[in-house]
């Protein structure tokens, strides 16, 4: 019989992005060196159905699982820490609970019943956490926000019955803050104390305490923790700032998190093998070479927005050995006249994905620089499409080029919905002049077949790859022929060969599209072939 799933519950106490989902992701690749199975949950307790709608300012990157789901960004972490496959299943918010539980009650299957947060909320958090958890030997459950919010508190209760439901399957970690106080040059444990209070005060009494502060945290400040929690002190863990992300794993290993854990859910595996992070980590503080990278897109949609790419770029710095300097330049501000002035300084180029119009002029003249000086260009989604309107427009001399999601009127539509470039037949343009932006969106993840003769098909090693979409526009295939005979081949296309994926410059050093995003599923042990090859011939391009 299989041994029945364990799990470990993640809490976050005084402040909110403490980085519970890094601790999250590095509890499970430790628990993963050991040769357990993993899955991963995350709960958000607001009441969106889902993340797709929230603002990227506010709640940063939309991640996309393989199965099409747009999820919670540290889903992303998740699948950069461990090797597992997020669905929807790894996410659900307050929102989609209600939502179920409310449906239920219309449908009559409460049987006349008084419908209530305990037991019926509380019974479909335990079920949709249990429906994430299958099959795997732990699953990782963290729960959104800060202990003591109102909106997770039928969270907290879900996860403290599950402890009851399940003697010695569960444990629980609370990551808290440990500020240090600079008038009086001490570190503070209270906020600490308070926040474990309050958990206790909800039923739950913390296994490990994990404990952000900027520097170490030394015995002294563990003992009094360990003893004002009543938690034992060898589970008074110091999660300092570090070099990089990637160290994480390590740091807690040292400080024997795995072994507690493992203790707490009567767990016996074999030893962890952490040469991989390892290596990871010391690629990554030991770099030989920089380059430096323009990321030409809108400045507004900074820092977290770009999260997985950011993270995609610097695991091929960490494969490559070398320091990847990304520079965010404002689309907008970038014209025919400063656009020298504006990328000379840059060793490659690359236009990330995006929506709307604002900027699209500045990404076609930094695409055309890029393609003019032979600098390495890399054009995700948005930036292929970008790719192709400057193609058309300079190259194939069709001068108002266009995606018709920046100008329906366009005499050219190289880049249109589906709608409007295809008829019956499947060959003729045809425009439908009613659809709009409420089509669907092209989610998550699908085939695509590689020309054998391309550089991408060298990138790969294989001519079937699977990569994640998020987009309503494709090219117009009513283009391709023109294109190909003019230099910018077709190299990629979707199974059934109408839809295209990629596209390259024949006669350039590195210039590739791609309409998915290759990276979701980059990682920092593997990196991902595309961005490695595109900061590998960066390097090269330089010297
Ligand atoms: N706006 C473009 C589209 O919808 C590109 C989207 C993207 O880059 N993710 O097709």
């Amino acid at each position: 019989m299989m041994a029945r799933t364990k799990y470990i519950f993640i809490t976050g106490g005084v402040v909110s992005s403490l980085g519970k989902g890094i601790a999250a992701a590095s509890i499970g690749a430790l628990l993963e060196s050991r040769g357990l199975s993993i899955s991963m949950l995350k709960l958000d307790p607001y009441i969106n159905v889902d993340p797709g709608t929230m603002s990227p300012f506010q709640h940063g990157e939309v991640f996309v699982t393989n199965d099409g789901t747009e999820t919670d960004l540290d889903l992303g972490h998740y699948e950069r820490f461990v090797r597992f496959e997020a669905s929807r299943l790894n996410n659900f918010t307050a929102g989609i609970v209600y939502e179920s539980v409310i449906k239920n009650e219309r449908k009559g299957k409460y049987l006349g019943g008084t419908v209530q947060v305990i037991p019926h909320i509380t019974d479909e958090i335990k079920r949709r956490i249990k429906l994430g958890a299958q099959g795997c030997d732990v699953a990782i459950v963290e729960i959104g926000g800060t202990i003591g919010d109102i909106e997770s508190q039928p969270f907290v209760e879900a996860i403290r019955q599950m402890s009851l439901d399940m003697p010695n399957h569960t444990t629980f970690v609370h990551l808290t803050l440990v500020p240090f106080i600079n008038a009086s040059g001490e570190l503070k444990t209270k906020p600490t104390q308070h926040s474990v209070k309050e958990l206790r005060s909800l039923g739950i009494g913390p296994d490990c305490l994990i404990c952000r502060s900027e520097t170490e945290l030394p015995k002294d400040e563990k003992k009094k923790i360990a003893l004002f929690c009543s938690v034992d002190i060898g589970s008074v863990i110091s999660m300092h700032d570090v070099d990089t992300v990637y160290s994480i794993p390590l740091l807690l290993h040292q400080q024997k998190v795995d072994k507690i854990i493992l203790k707490h859910l009567n767990l016996k595996t074999k030893p962890p093998v952490l040469n991989d992070w390892k290596k990871v980590v010391n690629a990554k503080l030991n770099p030989k070479t920089t380059v430096e990278v323009a990321m030409v897109g809108k400045y507004t949609e900074l820092k977290d927005s770009y999260k997985s790419l950011n993270e995609a770029l610097d695991h091929a710095g960490i494969k490559n050995k070398a320091k990847v300097n990304i520079t965010f330049v404002e689309a907008e501000q970038i014209t025919k006249k400063n656009v020298k002035n504006k990328l000379s300084f840059c060793d490659a180029i690359l236009v990330p994905g995006g929506f709307g119009s604002r900027g699209v002029e500045g990404m076609i003249i930094a695409c055309e620089y890029a393609r003019l000086n032979a600098k390495p260009y890399f054009g995700i989604c948005l930036g292929m499409q970008i790719a192709l309107i400057e193609f058309a427009r300079n190259v194939l001399n069709l001068s108002d080029a266009n995606s018709t999601e920046f100008n329906p009127k366009t005499n050219h539509p190289v880049v249109a919905l589906i709608t409007e470039w295809q008829d019956a037949s499947g060959k003729k343009e045809i425009r439908n002049e009613k659809s709009d932006l409420g089509g669907t969106m092209r989610l998550g993840g699908q085939l695509c077949i590689l020309d054998k003769k391309s550089k991408s098909y060298k990138m790969y090693k294989k001519t079937s790859i699977v990569e994640r979409h998020r987009h309503r526009y494709e090219v117009n295939p009513t283009y391709r022929d023109s294109f190909d005979q003019k230099g910018m081949s077709i190299v990629g296309t979707s199974e059934d060969g109408k839809l295209i994926e990629m596209i390259e410059v024949k006669k350039h050093p590195w210039f590739l599209g791609c309409q998915f995003h290759p990276e979701f599923t980059s990682n920092p042990r593997d990196g991902h072939p595309i961005f490695n090859s595109f900061i590998s011939s960066t390097i090269k391009q330089k010297k």
